[in-house]
């Protein structure tokens, strides 16, 4: 496009590092404007007063420091904070920080809808579904700290101090930008996040699992939800392809997990479904040799939904047979009620409000469903 500026924002060292020599400067300002972009968070070149007014303007010419739009931002009762973002194609995902006592994590999202249709997830009713590029990954990051003035970023004790990669989609069907967007994130002379504090989470996508381990090195995550794979195989439609023999063995096999980083193992709670004692002994059995600990996830009802909540007394129950067992089994307190941070409906909500008023582009692009995000 003439005349477009092109973002910073997700641009890697080596993109840097091209975009200083194409306005003729030496490379040690790749460096200067790393450091101005993703450690001080700065979205105006005035404001890099190491460099001289000519190159900011020049600077300013051809680049830009974009986050991505916001359509809604809304904060909790409990301090969670939830963000529909909208992208250039107009498609929006969600984006929701989860505080703690003194830190949180946000939840990010990888692909617009997700392929995988897991049965009890909203996501996968989503009509259309594309990847997210780095810059978009990033950009959600960025401005969740911009929300939380918590640039430039000053160590360990920040507030957003956490990354879950839980939000919409499936991030190894969409390794190669998440890979980009991680290593910009964890780079030192900048976001620096530390891979201890990233969690991937994954339905089980086998083949890319070491790679992730190996080349990111970040906590993992498997959406399990089932001990047996007839059960699996219609919860998780994936498994179909990669049964829980192989999976198991993909996780014994992840580089870097052991007793002091577990992979955690995701168990969403399906009344009469999944909750018997029966399946929480079949679950000890099937992680035995891994370093595991479990997840247990309150089920997120949605409308049109074919499954219930397991009730309180059965999760419990269900959490007491892990944990006799050796395996740690927190169930997972829900957050963010009173925005619906839980399961996307801020997405369903917007949706809505713009088809009643007849905008046709952004209802081809999406169909009425939300997004889940517990
Ligand atoms: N595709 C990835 C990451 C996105 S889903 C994965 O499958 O892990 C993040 C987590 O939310 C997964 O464990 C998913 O199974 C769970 N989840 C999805 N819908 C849910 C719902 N309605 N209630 C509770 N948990 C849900």
């Amino acid at each position: 496009m003439d005349g477009a500026r092109r973002n910073l924002v997700g641009l890697d060292r080596g993109e840097f590092a091209a975009a200083v020599a194409e306005i003729g400067e030496k490379p040690f300002r790749a460096k200067q404007l790393w450091h101005w972009v993703y450690h001080q968070g700065a979205t105006d070149f005035e404001a890099m007063t190491t460099m001289a007014k000519p190159l900011r303007a020049r600077l300013a010419e051809r680049f830009e420091i974009r986050r991505p739009a916001v359509t809604t931002v809304q904060t909790s009762q409990d301090r969670s904070r939830k963000w529909l973002l909208r992208f250039d194609d107009g498609n929006e995902v969600e984006t929701v920080f989860i505080p703690e006592e003194d830190r949180g994590a946000l939840c990010v999202s990888s692909q617009v809808g997700c392929t995988l249709k897991c049965s009890f997830c909203h996501t996968g009713t989503q009509v259309l579904v594309r990847n997210l590029t780095a810059p978009e990954i990033v950009g959600q990051l960025m401005l969740a700290r911009d929300s939380y003035g918590e640039w430039p970023s000053p160590g360990g004790d920040r507030l957003l101090s956490n990354i879950v990669l839980m939000g919409m989609g499936e991030p190894l069907y969409n390794y190669e930008a998440v890979a980009k967007a991680l290593r910009i994130v964890m780079d030192n002379e900048g976001i620096a996040i530390s891979k201890r504090r990233i969690t991937l989470s994954t339905a089980g996508l086998v083949p890319l699992m070491r790679r992730c381990g190996e080349e990111l090195g970040v906590n993992l995550a498997v959406s399990l939800h089932a001990a047996r794979d007839d059960l699996r195989d219609e919860l998780v439609p994936l498994n179909r392809k990669y049964p829980l023999a192989e999976l198991m063995a993909a996780c014994r096999d992840y580089p870097g997990a052991n007793n002091a980083r577990r992979i955690t193992f995701e168990y969403v709670m399906l009344k009469g479904v999944n909750d018997s004692p029966a399946d929480a002994r079949q679950l000890v059995r099937l992680v035995q040799g891994i370093p595991a600990k479990f997840n247990l996830i309150p089920f997120n009802k949605w409308p049109g939904a074919a499954y219930e909540c397991s009730p309180a007394p059965a999760i419990q129950k269900f959490s007491a047979i892990l944990n006799e067992n050796g395996l740690s089994a927190p169930i997972r307190v829900p957050r963010g009620r009173d925005i619906l941070a839980a399961c996307g409906q801020l997405k369903s909500e917007s949706e809505r409000v713009r088809k009643s008023g007849r905008d046709t582009r952004s209802v081809a692009a999406v169909d009425e469903s939300s997004a889940t995000m517990p």
